[in-house]
């Protein structure tokens, strides 16, 4: 179902500037219309934050290939996803072949994605609680992605991140994010890049916003 929305979806990833073809190909196979509400299927492959309950949001297409593409993968890597949501972003990371653990503090979203991925048999570490204090017991990382937007880079985060890895985050106020692309050049050195005008739904916890 929703082939040719698929394949439209992907022109307009393209026409974004998503050219990894990796990325590119896990959007042609991951069906995003499996992991948004009934009533809002029909928007699936638009590409639009939607909204999935809880007054959170799956995220916008081009944003989850941007930030896939910005963590540069070859091979099979370790990925620490902090922000499960609907699923999808973690979903296109199994396709892409890498082993993903991912975290959510939301225990009604936490378990209906764990049903879904039960369902449609995607292979992920689904787990519950903070996830701006990161989940030690499976670091090092090589990849950590934040999916939720942040006053500041949880130090937790960094420390759990391998040296040579790459940690994509949404920085900023609650209303307006950029994106830092940090590489963890040593054990205490860092590069950064950022771009700008993001916005994600807040990322609450020790080292994130204190409340809704
Ligand atoms: N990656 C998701 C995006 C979901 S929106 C997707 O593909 O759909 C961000 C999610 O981050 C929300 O579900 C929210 O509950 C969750 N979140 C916010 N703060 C968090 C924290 N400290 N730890 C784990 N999850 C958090």
């Amino acid at each position: 179902m929703y082939e040719t929305e698929r394949e439209d979806l992907i022109k307009v990833l393209r026409g974004k500037g998503i050219i990894d073809e990796n990325v590119l190909k896990a959007f042609l196979k991951v069906e995003r219309h499996l992991f948004v509400p009934e009533i809002i299927k029909p928007h699936a492959y638009s590409d639009v934050a939607l909204p999935i309950g809880h007054e959170q949001t799956i995220s916008q297409p081009y944003t989850v290939a941007f930030m896939t593409q910005a963590l540069e993968l070859n091979g099979r890597s370790k990925i620490l996803e902090i922000g499960t949501g609907s699923g999808f972003q973690a979903a296109v990371l199994v396709e892409m072949g890498m082993k993903v653990y991912s975290i959510e503090r939301n225990f009604e979203i936490h378990k209906n994605t764990q049903k879904l991925f039960d369902k449609l048999g995607i292979r992920a570490a689904l787990i519950y609680g903070d996830g701006t204090i990161g989940w030690e017991e499976a670091a090092p990382y090589d990849r950590i992605i934040v999916t939720a937007g942040g006053p500041e880079v949880p130090n937790r985060l960094l420390s759990q991140l391998a040296v040579g890895g790459k940690m994509v985050i949404p920085v900023g106020d609650r209303n307006c994010q950029a994106m830092q692309i940090i590489t963890k050049v040593s054990g205490k050195e860092y590069s950064k890049k950022e771009v700008p005008n993001f916005k994600f739904v807040p990322l609450i916890g020790k080292q994130g916003w204190k409340s809704e």
